[in-house]
């Protein structure tokens, strides 16, 4: 029996590699025949992983810009960014292809046709649209998601009246090349008191007198940060203003998490109201929130821990505890892992129903990867 075509475009970029890392490790590629397309390397060898070549038939990579290529593919999953996307999604099904596309870029997430995918949130919106024969099916905000997976519990149990989410977000939300950016950053303020350091009997004010004037110096490497310091600083704000006030980051906070929830449209009754302000600091890949949650009605803390933690699988409920914290609830702990710890739970002293949190995912793998990987698993096996 033949197995179905999935065609990946952007596997060698930052969520396409952890997406293929995910799908090896969970033997994903079992079930299908891969095709590898590229944008600027195509009629190249397809690659290896652990010295392995992954694609059964097809072993050179496609020329990612041919419809006639791409038409080929069951399942199309693409990694490559909204470019990519807005210039080839249309086309492609212009000309008649009825295959399944599965997104990273946030091109199509508004669109109706489109569902947002979250399996261990939206488990029932997605088998609705598989009923409804739905084809396009788009991976949320990293933010939104990783959110989600965390307060499930509490959505699920219809308690949530609105949250206000304040987010740290990693320099890989803004690409690899500010990844690299922050290192090198990091190393810049280092040299600059590198002397300084070694000599315990330096004043520190003359040393944060020169990691300042560091931060400050043109040569202070920030370019991908559009000339904002992010080590030593930070950015409150992500990606373009939009209306309200709000940064689209931010937007999607409240746009995506109702869409993915099958709730009515931000802003508009029914919906949930959810805002904050979405802020860059110096962690590497997992994004952190500090959550404010209104309840429709005050719960005991123990219940709201207990329908947190029984939500799903990935979800770790951290006791409020400081030694317990930081060892379990900061990026350093939870990078790479598929873990989605949250704590710092309390009854805050607005009201007994408002609840504060805490948590941390990692952004690359919930936040991008992992709903890619399991919505093609589910159609795979539909
Ligand atoms: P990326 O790392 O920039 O990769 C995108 C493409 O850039 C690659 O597939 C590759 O295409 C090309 N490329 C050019 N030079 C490269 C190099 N030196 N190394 C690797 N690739 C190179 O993009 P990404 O961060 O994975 O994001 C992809 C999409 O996912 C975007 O739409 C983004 O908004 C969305 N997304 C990202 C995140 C995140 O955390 N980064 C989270 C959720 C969603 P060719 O092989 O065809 O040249």
């Amino acid at each position: 029996m033949s197995l179905p075509v999935v065609g990946f475009v952007g596997w060698r970029g930052m969520v396409g590699s952890v997406l293929l890392e995910r799908m090896l490790a969970e033997k994903d590629f079992d079930l299908i025949e891969p095709i590898f397309f590229s944008t600027s390397n195509a009629g190249a060898k397809a690659p290896l992983f652990a010295g392995q070549r992954i694609s059964k038939n097809e072993e050179i990579l496609q020329d990612a810009h041919q419809t006639e290529a791409l038409k080929k593919c069951d399942y199309i999953v693409s990694t490559q960014g909204g470019d990519y996307t807005n210039a080839y999604f249309g086309p492609l099904r212009a000309a008649g292809w009825q295959g399944h596309w599965i997104d990273a870029a946030s091109s199509l997430r508004m669109d109706p046709q489109a569902k947002i995918v979250l399996d261990p949130v939206n488990r029932s919106v997605i088998d609705n649209a598989i009923a409804q024969k739905n084809l396009n099916w788009i991976g949320g905000n990293c933010t939104v998601s990783l959110m989600l997976m965390g307060l499930n519990g509490l959505f699920s149990a219809g308690l949530v009246e609105w949250v206000s989410a304040m987010t740290y977000q990693a320099a890989s939300g803004a690409g690899a090349q500010n990844m690299r950016e922050l290192l090198s950053q990091m190393g810049y303020l280092h040299q600059s008191v590198q002397a300084q350091l070694a000599d315990s009997g330096s004043a520190i004010l003359e040393i944060d007198r020169q990691v300042n004037q560091a931060l400050h110096s043109d040569a202070y490497p920030k370019s991908n940060f559009r000339n904002t310091p992010l080590a030593g600083s930070l950015i409150p704000w992500i990606d373009v203003p939009v209306g309200h006030g709000q940064t689209k980051e931010e937007w999607k906070g409240g746009a995506e998490c109702n869409k993915i929830l099958g709730l009515p449209p931000f802003r508009e009754s029914g919906s949930i109201p959810i805002d904050g302000i979405c802020v860059r600091v110096g962690s590497m890949r997992c994004h952190s929130q500090g959550l404010t949650i209104k309840l429709k009605k005050h719960v005991a803390i123990e219940e709201v821990e207990q329908l947190l933690a029984n939500a799903n699988d990935w979800v770790k409920v951290i006791p409020n505890d400081r030694d317990l914290t930081e060892k379990y609830l900061t990026p350093a702990a939870v990078t790479g892992t598929m873990q989605i710890p949250i704590g710092r739970i309390h009854q805050m002293a607005m009201g007994p129903e408002y609840i504060g949190a805490f948590t941390v995912g990692d952004q690359l793998l919930w936040g991008a990867a992992e709903p890619l990987r399991r919505i093609l698993r589910i159609l795979l096996e539909a």
